[in-house]
């Protein structure tokens, strides 16, 4: 490709006539240097470039010198045609970076020669180690290539010798260049004529070849390959191999170079291939990644994240009890990005850290702002990435935001994900147990979507377990999801652990939930994640709603048929349980099937109409999830045989009428807790059973 510029339509064709008849070269025009500039910017295929040194608005050594600045096209040849009989404009051309001059009037044939060589002097420029072509020069015979036998497909192989670097450190740089030579006599040789090849830099070649049968390229790469076998296994390298098959022919050639190296990506080395094809869709992929990490920065300046928040709710009460923030990113162009996509491309580049630190003090700001207004304040918790955790100045870049905003640490609780407790296990135990020695609350995300075992969560510094939303779409369908997920929330009981389930969009998951004794809920079903201002007017309007609530307490069903008596045991257990009641065995089954999830313990009366207690121990004892719940039973002093016959049914324990309030209440506390071992046996039984 010639790029004439010259303002007179005459001066322009008679260049262009220079090359008539020739079908080596294509010809373009510009009138002035502001357009061939602009030419210079939208191609790379331009191999020449001629330029009248009379110009309008600005002359051709100003051209000259504007362009040689360009990285993108200085490499172009430039020929100034001058006026007569000015040396200073030839020498100042020359100074400037022009390759030759052609003073006016010329003739065609001495143009020609002088333009030619130019050309080829350029063109044959070789790289100094191997005398193949650099890449500037395989960009032009490729392209000439291309146009001349435009109805042959072609292919582009790129090569990249895997592990090179290792090569020149342990054997030296003299057999590396060995290699290096080695390759470039092969690549020579199998091209040979029929098509280009050059090297690009280090140990990367390219080739292109015709690809009439349409799978030569493999051909073609399993004959080097097997040229390069004995040397490979010597030095332990890999030869890669990017394939681009040329679709399309507009594109430039350093384009169609890229391709053909960026497919090298796709190579995965399974079964000892090392070569793999250019794919459109991983590559769009690749850009907007490129893409996204190239306008984080700004991103964050500008204000283009923000937060949006999904109460979680309470199982038993169904009402909101606290959030989780998740960020977001508005990109003015991409549109809305979702965190899935570049939250893992900031965890790899580290821009990770600054992006919480925003969204940590974001949440901060709008608990300052709930409790200034006088609005109940939930607490939100915040995703903390693993690669947060690696920054021992966390715990005080925490404390600190906290203290700026006057925030109580329950306020901000922690998320951080099950897989990375998983990856350095020991690492992260020690960081996020600090964490916790100074009072953060810390929850465990995604848990059961990885490797933890239910054994590992006695060691874990955390306070909640989040259940991964994957149980929520398998427990429709697997048994088994149901069994593990009864499991994980038995088990986190028993170690004083909360549970939030994830993702739960139906209520008959919410049933399940509320039945095994899931402690909070967050999902679609009750509310999707947002907007800072809706979240606020939520809570508010919930609160107004409500007047009084207990949560966290540990649930006590008291069953007498004398009001005042199960009064009485309220006072005297105090206000460290949460109370149901029932005045029969009946209505006590009832109570239960109702709210099991909460209920950890039956005190029972004996005698009472419809059902008495015995019979209410003899059905709880029967189902498979009652009979978990321990029972006490409340006797008169003179009922020795009464009592006997309870314990012998099942009751753990038996209280005297009357009773006193230390005493009682002192009984239940053991209870609790003797059960809670107990529990905790069986259910490690359970668990190896069901695991096996
Ligand atoms: P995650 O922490 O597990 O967050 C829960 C994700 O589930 C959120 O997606 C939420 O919108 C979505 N979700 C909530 N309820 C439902 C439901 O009922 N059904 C379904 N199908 N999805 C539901 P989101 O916001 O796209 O966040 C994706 C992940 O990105 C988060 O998973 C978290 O790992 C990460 N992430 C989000 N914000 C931040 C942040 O500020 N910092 C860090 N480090 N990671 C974040
Ligand atoms: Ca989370
Ligand atoms: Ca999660």
């Amino acid at each position: 490709m010639v790029l004439i510029i010259a303002a007179a339509a005459d001066d322009r064709d008679a260049v262009r006539s220079v090359w008539e008849g020739e079908n080596d070269y294509e010809i373009l025009e510009a009138l002035n240097a502001g357009e061939a500039l602009e030419i210079l910017e939208k191609r790379n295929d331009v191999d020449l470039i001629f330029v009248d040194i009379i110009l309008p608005e600005t002359d051709g050594l100003n051209f000259l010198s504007r362009m040689k600045k360009k990285g993108a096209f200085a490499h172009i040849p430039v020929v100034v045609n001058t006026n007569p009989g000015k040396n200073a404009q030839v020498e100042k051309a020359l100074v400037l970076g022009a390759e030759d001059f052609v003073p006016k009037p010329y003739n065609a044939e001495v143009l020609k020669k002088r333009i030619g060589n130019v050309m080829n002097r350029n063109l044959q420029d070789r790289d100094r180690l191997t005398n193949l072509y650099p890449s500037l020069t395989f960009y032009h015979q490729t392209k000439r290539m291309l146009l001349k036998y435009s109805d042959m497909p072609y292919v582009m192989l790129y090569f990249n010798i895997k592990g090179f670097t290792l090569v020149n450190d342990f054997y030296g740089n003299e057999k590396g260049d060995a290699i290096l030579l080695t390759f470039a006599q092969i690549l020579r040789e199998q091209v040979d004529k029929r098509g280009t090849y050059g090297r690009i830099i280090a140990d990367n070649f390219v080739c292109c070849i015709p690809n009439e049968k349409g799978d030569e390229e493999i051909t073609f790469y399993r004959h080097v390959e097997e040229r390069m076998e004995a040397l490979r296994q010597q030095y332990h390298f890999n030869l890669e191999c990017g394939i681009y098959r040329i679709d399309d022919r507009l594109l430039s050639v350093s384009t169609m170079c890229d391709r053909a190296k960026f497919s090298l990506m796709n190579i995965k080395g399974n079964r000892g291939e090392w070569y793999a094809y250019y794919d459109a869709d991983m590559a769009m992929q690749y850009r907007n990644e490129q893409r996204i990490v190239a306008d984080m920065e700004q991103a964050l300046r500008e204000r283009q994240f923000y937060i949006m928040l999904q109460p979680i709710y309470d199982a038993a009460t169904e009402t909101p009890i606290s959030a989780e923030a998740l960020v977001r990113w508005n990109h003015p162009e991409l549109g809305l990005i979702r965190p899935d996509i570049f939250i893992p491309l900031f965890e790899k580049n580290g821009f990770i850290r600054q992006l919480d630190l925003f969204v940590w003090e974001e949440v901060c700001k709008v608990l300052a702002r709930m409790r200034d207004t006088g609005e109940t304040v939930c607490p939100i918790s915040v995703n903390v990435s693993r690669i947060d955790l690696y920054d021992p100045g966390i715990g005080d870049a925490l404390e600190q935001m906290l203290e700026k905003y006057g925030l109580p640490k329950e306020l901000l609780r922690l998320e951080i994900t099950e897989s990375a407790y998983t990856e350095k296990p020991r690492e992260i135990i020690a960081l996020v147990s600090q964490l916790q020695q100074r009072g953060f609350e810390l929850l465990m995300d995604d848990f059961g979507s990885g490797y933890s075992s239910l054994n590992m969560l006695k060691e874990m510094p955390i306070n909640t377990l989040k259940i991964d939303m994957q149980f929520m779409e398998e427990l429709v369908s697997s048994q088994r999801a149901g069994n593990i997920l009864i499991s994980i929330v038995r088990m986190a009981k028993l170690l004083s652990i909360s549970t939030v389930a994830e993702g739960v969009e139906t209520r008959e998951q919410l049933d399940f939930l509320r039945n095994v004794g899931c402690d909070r809920i967050q999902g679609y079903y009750f509310a999707r994640p947002l907007m800072v201002e809706a979240y606020e007017k939520l809570i508010a309007e919930e609160f107004l709603r409500r007047d009084e609530r207990t949560v966290y307490k540990k649930g006590i069903l008291l069953v007498d048929d004398v009001r005042m008596l199960r009064k009485s045991l309220i006072g005297a257990l105090g206000d460290s349980y949460r109370f149901f009641e029932a005045s029969n065995g009946k209505e006590a089954l009832e109570v239960l099937q109702e709210s099991v999830s909460v209920i950890s313990m039956v005190i029972t009366d004996i005698f009472m109409p419809e059902m008495d207690g015995f019979e209410l121990i003899r059905e709880l004892k029967k189902s498979s999830i009652y009979s978990r719940i321990p029972i006490i039973v409340i006797t008169a002093s003179e009922e020795r045989k009464n009592e006997i016959k309870a314990l012998q049914l099942g009751a753990v324990d038996v209280v005297t009428k009357p009773y006193d309030p230390l005493i009682v209440s002192q009984r239940v506390k053991n209870v609790m807790k003797l059960s809670e071992t107990e529990w905790l046996q069986m259910e490690m039984q359970l668990m190896r059973n069901r695991m096996r």
